[in-house]
């Protein structure tokens, strides 16, 4: 039989990929379109939604062009994407009303001010605090700051959709008006106890429920993309980070992953029962592979590898971000030296909007080697910090970390991970982990991989690491670290 393959959209803010996945979780070809982000305020950040579509059309074209593949090869579409992104379209035209309102804007923080009340029952109902991350005080500013937006969605004349629907909407032509539990659980209003959007936060929040699509398990026959060709069949959405999560096989409580990117992204599997935090942790829907429901825990760190394009572009210490690492390691460790880059406040576990970054212990022998060594451990106990509390918080002690992201190519960072969370560090064969996730999660669908078995045999490891430090050390740095937490929120 002719060889099939997974096509897979990752539709991310800074850009849109297409993939092609063989069997074996290798990538047959990856085609990549950058993204205009729009600032048209301080804070704001949106994107035009058509072009959102439109880059995703180009990317599918030029990957099966290059691969000279056709429809005929593709066993299935899966999609994963940036998550809360906001569309409003008229359900008539099919064109948007309002740009996309990206997850990073805070465009809505004064609308979620307003609905801070409601924080007790927001959290018990959805798992998430309420920010202007999530789509809920997205879609209330869009209604607000349109003509007639509130009467018109009434009417049913509007509809919404992250960037999941957005695409099968325009992908079925208008025909598939759906998303799946992992996106649909970071809109604020979707109840994840009972896998249904709630009425009582559509009330508080006034969004009439015509709006909103009908939500499906990630791995699903979402329906069929007939934009491009009449067969192909949508069979995954997930968000990117349960996505990733799925990718990486976290398939059982206590498995985790971490995303080192421009922030950090953690999400550990806690299994069909949430928990909900009481340290800043949100608690959100994982992607499962049969009937039940499996829910993760999830904290972000703003400044990840962030902080190493700092050390680039304002503090001009490197030149390209791998350079940290040839400067990093030639010190034997940071010589006392701690920098916490809070540039714009801290995430998870403390949420503090207002403090901001700070370096302590320098000494008159403080190099270039051991600030750049300091702040690429900011990244590793960063990290620590969001992994304690989930570990405390789902009573799972961490054995073995996964991960993925553009900062796992630097061996020191990973290292340095592994010896300050005494645990081990599993870096994958295939670091697109989204993308790889949205096509184990169409495969299983379609009956591509046979089934969760056939998956983990398939999935490679290319490095582990394993922790080599003294128990003695490790305590010093965890406290001076907390020190300088503390100081450096007390600084404001
Ligand atoms: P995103 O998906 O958020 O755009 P990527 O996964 O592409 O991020 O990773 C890019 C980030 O990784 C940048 O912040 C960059 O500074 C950091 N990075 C890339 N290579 C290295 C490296 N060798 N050492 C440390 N950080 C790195």
């Amino acid at each position: 039989m002719k060889e099939k393959y997974i096509l897979v959209v990752d539709q991310g803010t800074t850009s849109s990929r297409a993939i092609i996945f063989n069997n074996k979780e290798e990538i047959v070809y990856k085609a990549q379109q950058e993204l205009e982000c729009l600032f048209p305020h301080d804070g704001w950040v949106e994107q035009n939604a058509i072009d959102i579509y439109a880059s995703v059309l180009n990317v599918i074209n030029d990957a099966l062009l290059k691969t000279n593949l056709t429809y005929d090869d593709i066993d299935s579409l899966g999609i994963t994407n940036q998550r809360e992104t906001t569309i409003v379209w008229d359900k008539h035209t099919g064109m948007p009303v309002y740009n996309a309102i990206v997850w990073q804007s805070r465009q809505s923080a004064e609308i979620c001010d307003s609905w801070k009340i409601h924080q007790e029952i927001v959290k018990s109902k959805t798992g998430l605090i309420i920010n202007p991350y999530f789509s809920a005080s997205k879609i209330r500013f869009i209604l607000d700051n349109i003509p007639n937006g509130q009467k018109r969605a009434e009417n049913g004349e509007l509809l919404f959709g992250t960037v999941d629907t957005w695409l099968m909407y325009k992908l079925s032509r208008g025909n598939i008006f759906k998303t799946d539990y992992t996106n649909a659980s970071r809109t604020m209003f979707f109840n994840i106890n009972t896998l249904e959007y709630d009425d009582e936060l559509l009330k508080i929040f006034n969004i009439p429920k015509c709006m909103l699509a009908e939500v499906y398990p990630s791995s699903n026959f979402f329906g069929n993309a007939t934009a491009l060709n009449e067969n192909l069949k949508i069979r995954a959405v997930a968000g990117d980070q349960q996505a990733a999560l799925f990718g990486q096989n976290c398939f059982e409580k206590g498995e985790s992953k971490n995303t080192y990117g421009t922030g950090c992204f953690m999400l550990m599997n806690i299994g069909e029962k949430p928990i909900f935090s009481k340290s800043g942790l949100i608690t959100t829907i994982a992607c499962s592979y049969n009937e039940k429901v499996v829910y993760a825990l999830e904290g972000s760190v703003f400044i990840g590898g962030a902080c190493i394009q700092w050390l680039r572009d304002q503090m001009r210490m490197i030149k390209s971000a791998p350079e940290s690492e040839k400067y990093a390691t030639k010190v034997k460790n940071s010589d006392g030296v701690y920098v916490v880059p809070a540039f714009v406040g801290l995430g998870a576990p403390y949420w503090d909007d207002e403090c901001r970054g700070a370096i302590f212990g320098i000494t008159r022998g403080t190099t270039k080697e051991h600030f750049i060594n300091a702040t690429l451990n900011s990244i590793a106990l960063q990290t620590l910090d969001v992994i304690d509390v989930m570990q405390k918080e789902s009573k799972v002690k961490i054995e073995t970390l996964k991960v993925d992201g553009g900062a796992t190519t630097n061996n020191y960072l990973m290292q340095y991970q592994a010896n300050i969370l005494n645990a081990k560090v599993l870096l994958p064969n295939c670091l697109e982990t989204t993308a790889l996730g949205a096509c184990f999660l169409a495969g299983l669908n379609s009956g591509f991989f046979k089934d969760i078995d056939e998956i983990k045999t398939i999935h490679q490891y290319k490095r582990e690491f394993l922790p080599n430090m003294d128990e003695s050390e490790r305590k010093i740095i965890k406290e001076k670290w907390k020190k300088a937490i503390q100081a450096t929120r007390v600084f404001k």
